[in-house]
């Protein structure tokens, strides 16, 4: 950060492949199948291994995460105006497929402690239009799926898993998508499991199953003509490509993500004693986190009151692949604030100006740092220089 050497030597590639990706992709430029209208083949083989790896019965590839976020919401059957909780610290695919559903979005505060939705919330938050709960397990770390469920039990409510960070990750020795009604995972580039773009969404029940999987085909049925449209779907189906590429990075999954976890507790000694420096906690029930994001939070009074932006640029420049994160929470965004939703269902009182969510606030603004996923893939040496460039930056604010 001054000129120097980096104090990280390391490099992370991703995403990480070898001949077997081009063996098997190069099979399917060679076969001339590349795409899949029936959805067999190629996609539905890695469906079957996608929901047999996470213990679902059911899994329904798609395009991207964002819609297969979409299908389950829809085919729970939410009407126009239902409000859907959802938390404000997420990538904007968790609120927007809402808006896209003509739903409301209503956003509930993250847990200080583990940046998920804050449970002991979602009570307050609910009315007599609310119809479902998207949780985050925000960076692979599980949600508290134990109050989430009992309170959507409670007040009748569908709760759809937003797990686009968290192939792989466990809850009590349970995969993490298989606790609500469906799972929804994402395939793009950054994500832990990807094929460059693409999403699943997975479930248990047959009703939903069968729903989605019309509404991903243009709303055939299985075994209707071509030509028969039954549900108001599009085409969201992923190619054949994807497919065997996916099958190929899913046998790598289960290895990289224990890496991880072993990265990320060890990591979680090295920062603990750092003053100003918080990992986020990993909670009292057993669990395997994928760290899709490794996150600490960062107190700049610690820190000679430099601003987390500068402290970000720092760790970057001493070779640790990290960011700020989102600058803010999501209801902040333009298409809250001037309610450009182009949803017609959204009543005239909803006005996301209103609304405030501390801890989310103080995530974006002052706290949180994220160390990205295949950062975590490194060796222990690498986890003791991440380390060491916050030791480093420390030592030279202070002097
Ligand atoms: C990436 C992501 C999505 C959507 O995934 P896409 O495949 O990019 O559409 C949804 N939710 C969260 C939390 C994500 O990070």
């Amino acid at each position: 950060m001054n000129g120097g050497d980096r104090v990280v030597k390391g490099s992370f590639p991703w995403p990480v492949f070898d001949e077997q990706e081009v063996q098997a992709v190069a099979d399917i430029v060679r076969s001339g199948q590349w795409g899949n209208p029936d959805c067999d083949g190629a996609v539905a083989a890695f469906e079957r291994e996608f929901a047999d790896y996470c213990g679902s019965t059911y899994a329904i590839s798609c395009v991207n995460g964002s819609v297969s976020l979409r299908l389950a919401l829809i085919a729970c059957g939410v009407r126009p105006g239902d409000e859907v909780i959802v938390p404000p610290y997420t990538f904007i695919a968790t609120a927007s497929v809402v808006l896209e559903a003509n739903c409301v979005p209503v956003f509930v505060d993250i847990d200080p402690d583990t940046y998920n939705l804050d449970a002991t919330k979602l009570e307050a938050a609910i009315t007599e239009r609310t119809r479902a709960i998207i949780p985050v397990h925000f960076a692979g770390l599980p949600c508290d799926m134990d109050a989430i469920l009992s309170v959507a039990r409670r007040y009748n409510l569908r709760v759809i898993e937003d797990a686009a960070h968290a192939h792989g990750a466990e809850l009590n020795g349970k995969k993490l998508g298989t606790f609500g009604d469906a799972g929804s995972f994402s395939f793009q580039s950054s994500k832990n499991l990807t094929s460059g773009e693409g999403g699943m969404v997975i479930t248990n029940d047959d009703a939903l199953y069968q729903t989605m999987n019309s509404l991903r085909n243009v709303g055939r049925l299985p075994h209707g003509q071509w030509y028969d449209h039954f549900n108001p779907g599009c085409n969201y189906r992923i190619t054949q490509l994807q497919a065997v590429l996916l099958s190929q990075q899913l046998k790598r999954l289960d290895e990289q993500t224990i890496l991880r976890n072993e990265n990320g507790l060890y990591l979680d000694t090295l920062l603990e004693p750092i003053d100003g420096i918080t990992p986020l906690s990993r909670g009292a029930l057993p669990l395997r986190h994928c760290y899709h994001l490794y996150i600490f939070r960062y107190d700049k009074t610690r820190f000679g009151d430099l601003p987390k932006k500068e402290f970000v640029a720092m760790l970057s420049a001493e070779g640790v692949p990290c960011s700020a994160g989102y600058p803010h929470p999501l209801y902040k965004q333009p298409v809250f604030q001037q309610k450009n939703w182009m949803c017609y269902a959204i009543p005239d009182s909803v006005d996301y100006a209103q609304v405030s969510c501390d801890v989310a606030e103080r995530a974006c603004a002052d706290e949180a740092v994220w160390i990205f996923q295949h950062a975590m893939l490194g060796s222990r040496s690498d986890m003791d220089s991440f380390a060491e460039a916050i030791h480093k930056i420390q030592r030279n604010v202070a002097s």
